[in-house]
């Protein structure tokens, strides 16, 4: 355990927990923050012993995004090593049902899997509620139904609790990759989930600037079963990189209003100009799919004409970016080739409709 840290009342609101969560004790001259603990090995016969075991830097974090999840947290290296650490507890040659549409990382590392032998999975539609339950049933060796809502970068929406229950019915394992949604804006453990998923590289951080990971669990088992899996693998996060994305946690619900505000308004202009053919939006959230009329070299042209926006792959910055998710040889075949992918930020919405406005209007795009 960290050097005693205030743990904030299970009452709290959110937007409280934020700000409140993983701080050190209040005391006299006690600093406000957790320190940055720079360590490789502690003194001997205590709770951490060893780096690669614990670091109080990691608790603070872990401490702010478990309580907003209603769980424990353990942070990773990546959103990408906290995904393959939880497929790492599937059995060899089981099961995994997974959206067809998920992050393409995670349908890859699937693949991967698949192709050496170590696991079968079966890619879904996973708003399509009785074919990812026909899916589970069809496959009596399913370990794993992964979830993921919204959906990147199609941006479905799956029905969490009646999958879980089925799921559960069945003795299979329920995980959400709550990247997109944020504990803010959904809480898998309560609709029934059993791991939730976080590239915390997204919103949790929040500023483009750190790769981190973490996964989130309400059984006392399964968190011991994860995190012995972390410390002998050892994909751990970096005690800097960790506290830059808890100082990112702090505005979360700050940024995430306003991006969501933004985000919002922004699809539905976008829904009404002639050079858009679909919009996708999901209600909540700051992500906005748009399929350019005129496909693949009309939606380059946008990404190229483009200024305040940034032409770049990821999201969840308080910069707003944009690319079409197809220039990835990864990318689902059934995502449309023109489709663009816009992370809003927090921006001047005014500002970034312009710019937008201007690049779909230029003679290149609307030819
Ligand atoms: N899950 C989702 C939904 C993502 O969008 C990403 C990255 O884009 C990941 C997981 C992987 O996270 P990371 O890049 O931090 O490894």
């Amino acid at each position: 355990m960290p050097p005693s840290v205030d743990q904030p009342a299970d009452d709290l609101r959110p937007a409280t927990i934020t700000v409140t969560a993983g701080r050190p004790a209040h005391a006299p001259d006690a600093p406000l923050n957790p320190p940055i603990t720079m360590a490789s090995t502690y003194v001997a016969t205590g709770d951490l012993e060893y780096g690669r075991y614990g670091n109080p830097t990691w608790s603070a974090f872990e401490d702010v995004l478990g309580t907003l999840e209603g769980g424990r947290a353990l942070a990773f290296a990546s959103g990408m090593a906290a995904a393959t650490t939880v497929l790492d507890l599937v059995s060899q040659g089981g099961g995994v049902v997974a959206p067809r549409h998920s992050y393409s990382g995670t349908v890859m590392v699937l693949a991967d899997l698949e192709a050496r032998g170590r696991l079968h999975s079966r890619l879904v539609d996973i708003a399509d509620t009785e074919a990812v339950i026909a899916a589970m049933n069809d496959d009596e060796d399913c370990a794993v139904l992964w979830i993921e809502s919204p959906t990147n970068p199609a941006l479905e929406l799956a029905d969490i609790p009646a999958l879980a229950a089925a799921a559960h019915e069945l003795g299979i394992r329920v995980v959400v990759d709550n990247t997109f949604a944020t504990p803010l804006r959904q809480q898998p453990l309560s609709l029934g989930a059993d791991i939730v998923v976080h590239s915390a590289t997204k919103y949790l951080a929040g500023h483009s600037d750190v790769q981190l990971g973490a996964l989130v669990v309400d059984d006392d088992e399964v968190f011991a079963a994860l995190k012995s899996r972390r410390d002998l693998v050892g994909a751990i996060p970096g005690p800097f990189e960790t506290w830059l994305a808890l100082r990112g946690m702090r505005t979360l619900h700050v940024r995430l209003d306003r991006a969501q505000a933004n985000a919002k308004e922004l699809a539905r202009r976008l829904g009404e100009h002639p050079a858009i053919e679909e919009v996708r939006y999901p209600g909540f959230g700051a992500i906005v799919a748009a399929v350019v009329a005129g496909g693949a070299p009309a939606a380059d042209l946008l990404a190229h004409d483009v200024r305040l926006w940034v032409h770049a792959t990821s999201l969840g910055g308080v910069e707003s970016t944009l690319e079409r998710r197809r220039r990835w040889k990864a990318e689902a075949a059934t995502i449309p080739e023109g489709l663009v992918r816009l992370s809003v930020g927090i921006e001047d919405v005014e500002d970034l409709w312009a710019d937008l406005a201007q690049a779909l209007g230029s003679p290149s795009v609307v030819e």
